[in-house]
């Protein structure tokens, strides 16, 4: 009913040539077309969607919050659109805490990645302290409710959400499946709040961190985990191919 998918965010990693032989080998390895998406840099997109078969997506994993000009440095979201850039990361926690993107910030970005037809993954995800004081559910649902309550329901159809606990990115640790759906469940409530059933039931709700072949199976048997955003084993092409795979087992 909803779409399921896998995402790969490549984060600052690989070369030139070390980027291009991993779609290689995923274009060999995704032999059932299963719909997936890379996060690569945005300096290879152009050479990496000329690789890429057509079930594996070349996205990008930041976009500006401005629209042109003089903006040194950045990327804008009318130039990935020109790029035929689907997808795009906004509010992933490295930009939130070590390049200090806030609410309202990642907000801008949701609205003009969405004016310029791209597909936002907007993050969410508490840190450590805030899990150990039993206040992640009210936390991530702010984080959601300051950007859904700025957009229309036909927008939220263009959105995935990606729930990445801080404590789990990177780290090895990850939520285990249970953690996960509880969040899940709450985010796809708040999409209903919002903007009714229909839209909250086709919603894809992603879990991201340190999510690896031998976790992945339980995660996406939970009803309301739809697929996974994939950080260190997506620059592993047998490791993202598992996962992918395991998403539709
Ligand atoms: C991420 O950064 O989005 C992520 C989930 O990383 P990892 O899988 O390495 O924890």
């Amino acid at each position: 009913m909803r779409e399921k998918i896998v995402i790969g965010n490549w984060k600052m990693n690989t070369s030139i040539s070390e980027a291009k032989q991993l779609v290689e080998e995923l274009n060999k390895a995704n032999k059932n077309n299963t719909k997936t998406a890379v996060l690569v840099p945005s300096l290879y997109i152009n050479a990496l969607q000329n690789l890429a078969n057509k079930s594996i997506h070349i996205g990008a994993q930041n976009v500006s919050s401005f629209e042109k000009g003089a903006f040194t440095g950045e990327i804008s979201a009318a130039m990935l659109n020109s790029m035929q850039v689907e997808y795009v990361a906004i509010g992933h926690s490295e930009r939130r805490t070590i390049f200090n993107e806030t609410d309202n910030i990642i907000s801008e970005k949701i609205k003009i990645s969405l004016e310029n037809n791209l597909k936002p993954i907007l993050c969410c995800g508490e840190a450590l302290e805030v899990r150990k004081a039993g206040d992640f559910l009210d936390f991530v649902g702010k984080q959601i409710d300051f950007v859904l309550e700025k957009i229309t329901a036909n927008d939220m159809k263009n959105i995935i959400i990606a729930y990445e606990p801080i404590w789990a990115i990177g780290t090895g640790e990850t939520a285990s499946a249970a953690q996960a759906q509880e969040v899940h469940i709450y985010i796809r409530n708040i999409v209903k709040k919002h903007f009714g059933n229909e839209i909250a039931d086709k919603t894809t709700i992603l879990y991201g961190g340190s999510v690896k072949p031998s976790n992945a199976a339980e995660l996406f048997a939970e009803q309301d985990i739809d697929g996974a955003l994939v950080g260190g084993a997506s620059l592993n092409a047998q490791s993202f191919i598992d996962i992918i795979n395991a998403n539709n087992g």
